[in-house]
């Protein structure tokens, strides 16, 4: 179907960064939500708004489409715990293979009520940046999983929902081609400079990939993506 309006799911990370910039490219209108769910690296949170102030600066085409920025909360997430995201748990393999960054539930409940906010909104196109090729195995970022969802919501909410994920089937390297094509060398630096994957939150030691320990495994992916991405352009 055609629609003109996308709600973003937007972190203030690299990921959701470049889908923001997907979808202003695609939609007519785009808003955008973040999640408060007591994580341990609230500095993302805090990178949300320089990152839309600095793609209305430095866009004037996009300017005009983006519009309103939504926070929910998610507190629940934190009261469950038991991730390495909400709670001081280090960063391991665990259960399953699965890293202690893996949060139960998260992104089902993040779409959900995304898809809720989009109705009071009149948005029915979702956007997010799960990605299944490079991401740690987070069963919540299969394609498979995000297809449930979407079925899930169409049927529960009876509304023709979508939810696009333009980075699922891309590595980071790619990921980084994807911002350099939708906004040039600018946006590229935008998201060097303003966004933070980093797990702990570190904002105080510059990389040429941006800001980060360096160390943790989105820091270390974050990093691999970006020499795969300047090797072939230098
Ligand atoms: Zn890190």
């Amino acid at each position: 179907m055609i629609t003109t309006k996308a709600l973003v799911l937007f972190s203030g990370g690299q990921d959701s960064t470049t889908c923001l910039a997907w979808a202003l490219e695609m939609f007519a209108h785009v808003e955008t939500v973040g999640f408060s769910y007591g994580q341990r690296h609230a500095v993302e949170m805090e990178a949300r708004p320089h990152v839309l102030e600095g793609l209305r600066a430095s866009f004037p085409e996009w300017a005009p489409k983006l519009g309103m920025d939504h926070v929910l909360s998610l507190g629940v997430l934190a009261d469950i715990g038991g991730s390495a995201l909400t709670d001081n748990v280090a960063i391991v393999l665990g259960e399953k293979g699965l890293p202690t960054t893996f949060v139960p539930g998260r992104n089902l409940l993040f779409l959900t009520t995304a898809a809720a906010l989009g109705l009071r909104r009149d948005i029915r196109a979702l956007v997010g940046g799960m990605c299944e090729t490079d991401y740690s195995g987070y069963p919540d970022c299969r394609s498979e999983t995000i297809a449930a969802v979407e079925k899930s919501l169409v049927l529960g909410l009876d509304e023709p929902i979508n939810i696009h994920t333009p980075l699922m089937h891309i590595d980071k390297a790619d990921t980084w081609r994807l911002a350099e094509k939708l906004g040039g060398t600018a946006l590229v630096d935008l998201i060097r400079e303003e966004t933070v994957t980093c797990y702990l939150g570190e904002r105080s030691v510059a990389h040429d990939w941006g800001y980060g320990c360096g160390a943790c495994p989105a820091c270390i992916l974050r990093a691999a993506g970006y020499a795969r991405y300047r090797g072939d352009v230098a």
